[in-house]
């Protein structure tokens, strides 16, 4: 939701509830203080989107209980929800496991800059660096981007910097051997379809919407496989070996499954988000696990252990309070 618009609802909600002054005894008996929360996301065509509705949908039926309403918003991607976390326009945010291992070193974006606030709650579901070519490019290779149009993401988004690893790792320089756009991911698919771009990457969880709209299309698309990672997994502790099963997208030309390299996406909050609300928040997501993995098909392979890896900021000390309680810790 429009953050302008998000904040209108709650003035207007406050006003409401300023309007009809219950009496003293209601006050104290009945009006209880409500914490929002808003969870920071991606574009709507990715996993993020449904992920912070999913993680939304579970607390928010205990409202009652603990007094946070939880809200959505669509974001342009990991290293915008770092900063709004940062400055407090956002209180989650959903982040690439690299982007969070940078910012609380001072890395990439955040150079020389640690971030010393930003704290991790869990992690969920892999994400991989997915390249997608349109086949009439004649693109069957990274090193076959040489000379095209390729969108490697918007500045504020996670994939950005994966693009940029991938092209560098293949001694590519994407400042003068491709053409780079810089369009967010939920708009790449439809250039891809009107022959705008010859390919785009996108680090996101699988299967995501974005790559459906993409290969479903009039224009014949094939995933184009990434593999010069070996000193990338050596150098940074953040990235592992990955790979996007050809069946979730049958339209696809691909066959067989395409190796590439992947991260995680993590929650994290800010060190100066209230212990109850973030104890709240984990303790619902992991007590209603089973649920929680059925709402998207990209948590398939996650399980509570899993998601307390991949973290690099200090765990916030409200989902510390839950991991040792049950056990997880
Ligand atoms: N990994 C992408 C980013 O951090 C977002 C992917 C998604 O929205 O699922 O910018």
């Amino acid at each position: 939701m429009n953050r302008w618009l998000f904040l209108s609802m709650v003035v207007l909600f406050t006003v409401a509830i300023g309007c009809s002054q219950p009496s003293d005894k209601e006050t104290t008996d009945t009006r209880k203080k409500i914490t929002f929360v808003t969870i920071g996301t991606g574009d709507i065509t990715g996993v993020y989107y449904p992920t912070g509705g999913a993680i939304a949908k579970i607390v928010n039926k205990k409202r009652e209980a603990y007094g946070i309403r939880t809200t959505v918003e669509a974001t342009i991607g990991s290293v915008y929800n770092v900063n709004a976390i940062m400055t407090g326009d956002l209180e989650f945010g959903i982040v690439q496991s690299d982007r969070q291992y940078q910012a609380i070193n001072g890395m990439k974006e955040w150079d020389g800059d640690p971030q010393a606030d930003l704290r991790a709650v869990f992690s969920i579901h892999p994400e991989s660096v997915t390249l997608l070519a349109a086949v009439d490019a004649d693109i069957k290779t990274i090193s076959d981007l040489k000379g095209k149009r390729v969108n490697i993401g918007n500045p504020g988004s996670g994939q950005r910097g994966n693009a940029i690893d991938a092209l560098e790792a293949a001694g590519i320089n994407w400042q003068t051997d491709i053409k780079a756009k810089s369009v967010e991911a939920a708009k790449a698919p439809g250039l891809l379809l009107d022959k705008e771009i010859d390919a785009f990457f996108y680090t996101v969880g699988h299967p995501s919407s974005a790559f459906k709209e993409a290969t479903s299309g009039h224009r014949p698309t094939r995933f184009v496989a990434i593999t010069e990672t070996g000193e990338l997994i050596r150098k940074f502790p953040y990235y592992a070996k990955s790979y996007i099963p050809a069946g979730l997208y049958p339209g696809a030309a691909n066959e067989e499954d395409n190796p590439t390299f992947g991260v995680k996406a993590t929650f994290c909050t800010s060190a100066k988000m209230p212990d109850e609300v973030v104890y709240a928040i984990t303790k619902e997501v992991f007590e209603n696990f089973e649920e929680f993995k059925r709402l998207h098909p990209a948590y398939q392979v996650i399980t509570k252990k899993s998601m307390l890896e991949g973290l690099s900021a200090p765990l916030h000390p409200g989902a510390v309070r839950y991991y040792k309680e049950a056990g997880l810790m």
